[in-house]
């Protein structure tokens, strides 16, 4: 339901659980996050309200300058800590709007060449695809600009990466997803309110359109893979 990305040049995990503070108001059943973590992924996901997670974090704290985090509003699987996103294999955690419609036969394709699922969700199959192909030895934009074609519905995706500690990816199609951009910092958010507290910096990335954030800002590109820029603007909005 809610999206928040942070590359970041300091400990992100308090800022992450406070842009998810900043979307309640859309409702939710579970939430998470996941930072890369002295080279893991570490993740922590609680049911029900952020505080839960916030109490979570505190007895299990996790830090890290680069992480992802959800708000879930449960469409695929009960709204459980265990379907509560972030979803993971060991190399790759992904937190996703909307509904990946053809989950079913990704799953089963998946499930034959031995992957094994953590949860009930739609989501999960995004990890398993995109790992495969990390496992294989492609880079991120290659594994995502090879993923995102396979999948049918309305999402909005970002992905973090154990290898690769300093970049998220981010994509769109039929669900928000924006960019933000800081100073020696570059954000993901499900719209420039999440990220009010973090910059005013936004550029709004089009239908189909994906991207590549890492500390030095973003590079986006189109449904077809192609490079393309989008305008910035600077939102009078306040934190
Ligand atoms: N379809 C996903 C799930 O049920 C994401 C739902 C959402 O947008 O929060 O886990």
């Amino acid at each position: 339901c809610g999206i928040i990305g942070i590359v970041g040049k300091e400990a992100v995990a308090a800022r992450l659980v406070d842009s998810l503070k900043r979307m309640e108001y859309r409702g939710y059943d579970s939430a998470g996050i996941c930072v890369i973590e002295d080279g893991e992924l570490v993740r922590r996901r609680a049911e029900g309200k952020l505080s839960n997670l916030v109490a979570e974090l505190a007895s299990n704290p996790a830090d890290g300058m680069v992480g992802i985090a959800h708000t879930r509003w449960a469409t695929h699987g009960a709204p459980t800590t265990q379907n509560a996103h972030p979803h993971a294999t060991d190399k790759v955690a992904v937190v996703h709007n909307g509904i990946i419609e053809n989950f079913a036969p990704l799953r089963a394709e998946l499930q034959a060449r031995g992957r094994v699922f953590q949860s009930q969700t739609d989501t999960e199959v995004v990890a398993h695809l995109v790992s495969e192909l990390i496992e294989a030895g492609k880079s991120p934009e290659e594994a995502v600009g090879e993923v995102l074609p396979q999948l049918r519905g309305a999402f909005a995706l970002a992905i973090a990466f154990r290898d690769h500690p300093g970049l998220l990816v981010g994509a769109r199609l039929g669900s928000p997803l924006v960019v933000g951009i800081g100073e020696g910092e570059t954000y993901l958010g499900s719209d420039a309110l999440a990220l009010a507290a973090l910059t005013q910096k936004i550029a709004y990335l089009d239908e189909g359109d994906w991207v590549v954030i890492d500390k030095d800002g973003p590079r986006i590109f189109d449904r077809d893979n192609n490079p393309v820029t989008r305008e910035v603007t600077t939102s009078g909005a306040s934190a």
